[in-house]
């Protein structure tokens, strides 16, 4: 079936209606047809193990039946009722997630994508302090809003400057490429928490929060050394500012060592807010906020969203998230994690054209540089896209440079598929360093 010019027709009505901005990823885009565990199939016939997941989104399995069940129940009975009346499985959802949380007296919103979910959290934090001043960190992504983009500290994904807030960036995360990146973790933490207080001295005013991914999506997993966040909070505590994690890509177990990302920082206690989308609804649109009543309930006129926390969305998201407690699939995303970790750090030692392997559980980064000069090189993250798509293999990239490769399959990865995607991935970074 391969080459039956499925693709390339399809590829041309696309550029004929959507925008230039929405990028797809090869040369000849892919349609994906069906999936089924943690394999996809496209229009034309070929199969794929994915490693992607539709951008860390398929967070259980392709076609878990038991989603599948939920939802299409759901439907059959009734799609959409809205807020102003009882949402079963919407408050159901509400009661699991609010205990999973780890926040005190938690309350949750419902929205219907990560983006909202951070300008909620935008909204409480700015109006709770009284205060439209943001920190963000260096190289972060949080959305595609007005908002959002004015907290994104990467060009690649900043189309405007424009901003209903004022952000000051600070360190935290991206390390090569950096004066940072020769420090110890410990000598780094001190390096941050001093930048931290420079910024703070710096800026008029309260400032409201800070919002921060503990592992970078977008800007290439760069992952803080941890107990960077404990060391932060130390510092927003005294200040009263409050810190948002952004858990759009951490959570749910992705990390492995721990259900939020935010937890391999230890410390005294939880963010004020956390943010969550993705991987929950395994593929429906869903995102949401956590946070403590005081902080929820400071909104004093009426608000809503039409779509977040729809029956059906919520139905979908609970039998997901059934699926991956009862699997234990954290557990997996360690153990498989390190699994496929041990071949790509194996592989490094003869490829070198591997200047960073890094992450934790099922979110590992492979950072390609030039070897002679140590420059990024997304030209070779481009090249491996392709020869990983030929061998049957979906996988990401990202990074400021572009020149980062993400791995984040669905969390029940096998090990043998571990181990063949590896094989794959090792084979086309040999050929992209040819
Ligand atoms: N936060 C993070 C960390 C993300 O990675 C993303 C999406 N890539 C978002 C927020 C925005 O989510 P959405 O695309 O669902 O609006």
């Amino acid at each position: 079936m391969a080459g039956t010019g499925v693709h390339t027709e399809l590829a041309k009505r696309r550029r004929a209606v959507l925008p230039d901005w929405v990028a797809t990823y090869y040369d000849e885009p892919i349609e994906i047809e069906r999936g089924e565990g943690r394999h996809v199939w496209d229009a034309e016939g070929n199969r794929y193990l994915d490693f992607f997941g539709g951008i860390l989104t398929t967070m259980t399995e392709h076609a878990l039946p038991a989603v599948t069940a939920a939802v299409s129940e759901q439907a059959g009975r009734i799609l959409h009722s809205s807020t102003l009346y009882l949402n079963r499985p919407m408050i159901e959802l509400g009661e699991r997630v609010a205990e999973l949380s780890g926040i005190e007296d938690p309350r949750v919103f419902f929205t219907s994508s990560g983006t909202e979910a951070n300008d909620t959290a935008l909204l409480l934090a700015t109006g709770y302090r009284g205060s439209n001043q943001v920190l963000a960190l260096r190289n972060s992504y949080h959305g595609r809003s007005f908002s959002a983009l004015a907290i994104t500290g990467n060009r690649a994904w900043s189309p405007t400057s424009l901003s209903p807030v004022q952000t000051a960036y600070v360190h935290g995360s991206r390390r090569r490429g950096t004066k940072l990146a020769e420090l110890s973790d410990e000598a780094f933490i001190d390096a941050c928490a001093e930048d931290l207080e420079d910024v703070l001295g710096q800026l008029h005013g309260n400032v409201a929060c800070l919002i921060a991914e503990p592992i970078q999506g977008v800007g290439g997993f760069a992952v803080p050394p941890d107990g960077l966040f404990a060391r932060f909070k130390e510092i927003l505590d005294r200040y009263g500012i409050l810190w948002i994690s952004d858990e759009v890509q951490t959570g749910w177990g992705r990390t492995g060592e721990h259900f939020w990302g935010w937890q391999a920082h230890g410390g005294s206690g939880s963010p004020d807010l956390m943010t969550f989308a993705k991987g929950l609804g395994n593929g429906m649109s869903i995102g949401g906020v956590v946070a403590s009543a005081e902080i929820m309930n400071s909104i004093e006129v009426s608000s809503l969203s039409t779509f977040g926390g729809s029956p059906v969305t919520t139905a979908g998201a609970l039998a997901n998230l059934d699926h991956l407690l009862a699997h234990d699939l954290q557990g997996n995303a360690l153990r498989v994690g390190s699994v496929l970790r041990g071949e790509l750090e194996k592989a490094r030692e003869r490829l070198p054209i591997v200047a960073d392997v890094r992450g934790k559980g099922l979110m590992l980064g492979v950072e390609l540089a030039r070897p002679d000069t140590g420059a990024p090189d997304p030209a070779a993250a481009t090249r491996v896209l392709e020869e990983t798509r030929r061998g049957g293999l979906l996988i990401g990239k990202g990074g400021l440079d572009n020149n980062v490769l993400r791995i984040a399959p669905p969390l029940s990865l096998t090990e043998q598929e571990a181990r063949d995607g590896g094989a794959v991935l090792v084979d086309a970074l040999a050929r992209a360093q040819e």
